[in-house]
């Protein structure tokens, strides 16, 4: 851990530099900028205000995961832009969430074909980088309606429905592995393979509770399902540390310790739920008898308490025991998926 711990470090007293240097060149307040994080190799973390991108930089250009809000992403491509004047050649979301996908538009028209893009756009024609995500992103955005109904400008224009997509850009293969009902409806994870760093969107946010969105089809058991395919990717060094780096959607640079930490805690508190829905309490119930007391520490917020997840997992279980009444999910059991 204490590699991760280091470079962790290194991250916030780079953007506490950063602020500094911010504050005397302007008033205070807080960061809004957009940081490059080297993870190693090919690959880089991006920590803008309150989410994670990545960028995988080489000789044949720029592919990007996630685009941060539509307020952040000309901050994302400037900040990308301290490291690699090359092609953005591929943008990759990797799930519909607006924070993810609101700066699609502009760092695709940062990217291959920009000098035609404002016309091909206006002429209808798909222009600027390419963004891959899985289908069930592009169907929610592009809906009549719905909460992620978006412009057509920040629309994935390629898709892939099949567990898996390969790519393979500057020298490396890069694997998108969709991950079925975790965080939402069409998550994947996206693994540099040489590189040997995973981008896990919101399926694993080492500083929050997991949020699941449920009304788009995110699931608990799914979500932990998605975390266990993330421990079989990683692989730890010698030591139990560093390996394989894990560049969450929220939070921190991470190795397998701290996603095995997060398993364990995810796992307990849906075991927990589990036993008193069993016990056949009210959600009311299960609120009160507070299962989340001993995480709420870490993993609470304002924003997102430890009640509120509470809430999703317990509505997700008794959703999915109306649906089938017979539960089959279990974390110690593989994630549905190509083996790998
Ligand atoms: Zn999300």
């Amino acid at each position: 851990m204490s590699r991760a711990i280091a470079i962790a470090a290194i991250a916030s007293a780079f953007v506490a530099t950063g602020a500094a240097q911010q504050n005397r060149s302007e008033t205070a307040g807080g960061d809004n900028d957009v940081h490059v994080l080297h993870v190693q190799q090919n690959v880089y973390m991006l920590a803008g205000p309150g989410v994670n991108a990545a960028a995988q930089i080489g000789d044949e250009g720029i592919v990007v995961v996630d685009t941060m809000t539509a307020g952040s992403a000309e901050k994302l491509v400037n900040a990308i832009r301290t490291v690699s004047s090359k092609t953005i050649l591929q943008i990759i979301n990797t799930h519909v969430h607006a924070d993810h996908t609101g700066g699609n538009a502009i760092v695709a028209n940062a990217g291959r074909y920009v000098t035609n893009a404002q016309n091909a756009r206006a002429a209808g024609f798909g222009a600027g980088a390419p963004i891959l995500s899985h289908e069930n992103v592009q169907q929610r955005m592009t809906a009549e309606s719905g909460k992620y109904k978006a412009s057509s400008d920040l629309w994935p224009t390629e898709t892939y429905f099949e567990d898996q997509r390969d790519l393979f850009r500057n020298d490396e293969s890069i694997e998108v592995l969709y991950q079925p009902n975790a965080h939402t409806g069409g998550d994947s994870l996206v693994y540099f393979r040489r590189s040997d760093v995973l981008v896990t969107g919101d399926v694993f946010t080492p500083q929050r509770y997991p949020v699941i969105d449920l009304e788009d089809g995110g699931s608990v058991n799914g979500l932990i399902a998605g975390i266990n395919h993330i421990l079989r990717i990683t692989v730890p060094s010698k030591n139990e540390e560093g390996g394989t780096y894990v560049i969450p959607g929220h939070g921190h640079l991470c190795d397998e310790a701290d996603v095995s930490d997060y398993r364990d805690m995810v796992t307990i508190v849906r075991d927990r739920i589990q036993d008193a829905i069993k016990r056949k309490l009210t959600l009311e119930q299960v609120k009160a008898e507070k299962l989340t007391r001993d995480y709420d520490g870490v993993y609470a917020s304002a924003e997102y308490t430890g009640d509120m997840f509470v809430e999703a997992v317990y509505k997700s279980l008794t959703a999915a025991a109306a649906k089938a009444p017979v539960a089959t999910a279990s974390p110690a059991k593989a994630p549905a998926g190509k083996k790998r």
